[in-house]
């Protein structure tokens, strides 16, 4: 069986008063009973040496005598010749009873005992007198032993009042005692249940102010643990969902060219296929495979970029100009067969950017290749920078805008995302799978810079990317 905290402090309580009640019953009940023979011994001895020698001077009416003395000291009296035979007595029992206390006082000193007789304890003081005779003087001890009984039956009922006071005493102080300690269990129970918003009180000075600082500090330490560790849980399903849509996308995009060119090669392996047919079918099985191949460059860029760290970009100033005059050039032909014209003259000569030149072109070449790609056939690429101040560093803003369909709303906060397409058909067309974009934040977030976009359907579209401007001599600081 298991007692609670509050059981067992008042049991302790209880046996406690139960034990010291006990011991202090007992010696109180042995001193009285002690107390109260030697009180009637003392009194005996006095009364005899008191009564002896009126005694020896009446010895020639013993009976009479005895009698009278027995009358005043209220005991059997008896008196004895020197020789030890009875002379008189108070009452005819006592005649007959001889004992060691005669001998010792005729031997002459004060002779004691206590003995049963007639089925009563009496006790016996016995005095010499001065021509030898003895007085004896008994009183039975029933007289002592009903005091000593009704004193322990008063001491019985103090003592179980006294019990019972202890008792609600004990209840009492064990419920003030076990309140922390059951308020501590309650708090502790709701922190293992995990609700760390349980209030925690500051807690006396004593040893439970102690204790519940002691579980504060282990709650607070806890809920940040805890914290801590959800947190991780949730980036590891994070990554482990962006690692599993990576794979499934790539083995997506890859599928359709490789599928394709194992259609076409197998046709081109049988002999009856037309030679004219065979040429289409190598043009397709080519134009597939410059498809994985472009993915393959994408997807490496990407794992590149993600594996090198900020410090590693090489940084200088660069000319916004020269690099996309050199876009333009890139693109002259894709835009011719699309009647697009690509315009640079909107930017300024001073334009300057600290970053990676081959970063930078990379990033323009896609916005613009992506402008001209949706862009409407006969439309026109605005490429324009301008210097910016502002957010307490000097940048650089480079905008793309086409006059193509534009992006509906609602995509736009995605197609930045790895493989997010608006219109995958076209997109494909075109041989983008959806990670252009993705490589262009990527690129422009690690050279310390920002991109935006806006569209309006049907009017076309504005990606404006800012990058730093190189510090100027006097805010460089001095090494
Ligand atoms: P892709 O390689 O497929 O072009 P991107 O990451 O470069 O992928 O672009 C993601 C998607 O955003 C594209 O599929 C396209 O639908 C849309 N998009 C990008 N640029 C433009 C633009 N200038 N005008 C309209 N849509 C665009």
């Amino acid at each position: 069986m298991t007692l609670s905290f509050r059981s067992k402090l008042v049991a302790s309580h209880v046996a406690l008063v139960l034990v010291a009640g006990g011991i202090a019953l007992f010696s109180l009940d042995r001193a009285l009973a002690a107390d109260l023979a030697r009180q009637l011994d003392q009194r005996l001895e006095d009364q005899g040496k008191g009564a002896i020698e009126w005694a020896e001077g009446g010895k020639r009416h013993p009976d009479r005598i005895t009698t009278r003395i027995a009358n005043i000291v209220e005991a059997e009296v008896t008196l004895f010749e020197k020789d030890g035979t009875v002379i008189g007595a108070s009452s005819p029992e006592a005649r007959g009873d001889l004992g060691p206390e005669v001998a010792a006082a005729r031997a002459g000193s004060v002779g004691r005992a206590t003995r049963a007789r007639g089925g009563r304890e009496l006790h016996y003081v016995a005095v010499p007198g001065a021509e030898g005779t003895v007085l004896r003087l008994a009183q039975p001890l029933s007289e002592v032993n009903e005091t000593v009984a009704a004193m322990r039956r008063r001491l019985l009922v103090a003592s179980t009042l006294a019990m019972l006071v202890a008792v609600v005493l004990a209840i009492l102080a064990s419920r003030v005692a076990s309140r922390p300690i059951q308020e501590m269990t309650t708090t502790a129970t709701r922190l293992a249940r995990g609700d760390f918003e349980a209030p925690i009180p500051e807690g006396d000075r004593d040893e439970f102010g102690v204790l519940w600082r002691a579980l504060k500090s282990l709650a607070s330490q806890l809920k940040a643990r805890i914290g801590e560790l959800v947190e991780e849980r949730d980036r590891l399903q994070r990554l482990m969902t962006i690692r599993r849509d990576f794979v499934a996308n790539v083995s997506h995009e890859l599928r359709t060219p490789v599928t394709s060119i194992q259609g076409y090669a197998e046709t081109l392996l049988r002999d009856d296929t037309p030679p004219e047919t065979r040429a289409q079918f190598i043009e397709v099985i080519h134009r597939q495979a410059q498809r994985m191949g472009a993915l393959v460059e994408q997807l490496l860029a990407l794992s590149e970029l993600e594996a090198r760290g900020r410090d590693d970009l090489a940084r200088e100033s660069v000319s916004v100009l020269s690099i996309a005059r050199h876009v333009a050039e890139t693109v002259a032909g894709h835009a011719e067969a699309r009647s697009v014209t690509v315009d640079v003259d909107g930017v300024d000569a001073s334009a300057v950017v600290f970053a990676d030149p081959e970063g930078v072109e990379r990033v323009l070449l896609n916005l613009v290749d992506n402008a001209v790609n949706y862009g409407k056939d006969g439309g026109k690429v605005t490429v324009r920078a301008t210097a910016e101040s502002g957010r307490g560093r000097e940048g650089v803003a480079i905008e793309v805008v086409d006059d193509g369909d534009g992006i509906a709303a609602q995509h736009l906060p995605r197609i930045f995302e790895r493989f997010y397409r608006v219109d995958a058909g076209r997109s494909r067309q075109h041989g983008g799978a959806g990670l252009g974009l993705a490589i262009v934040k990527h690129l422009v977030e690690s050279m310390d810079g920002a991109i935006e976009v806006e569209s309006e359907l049907g009017v076309g579209t504005r990606f404006v990317v800012t990058l730093p401007a190189p510090r100027r001599p006097s805010e460089t600081t001095p090494l």
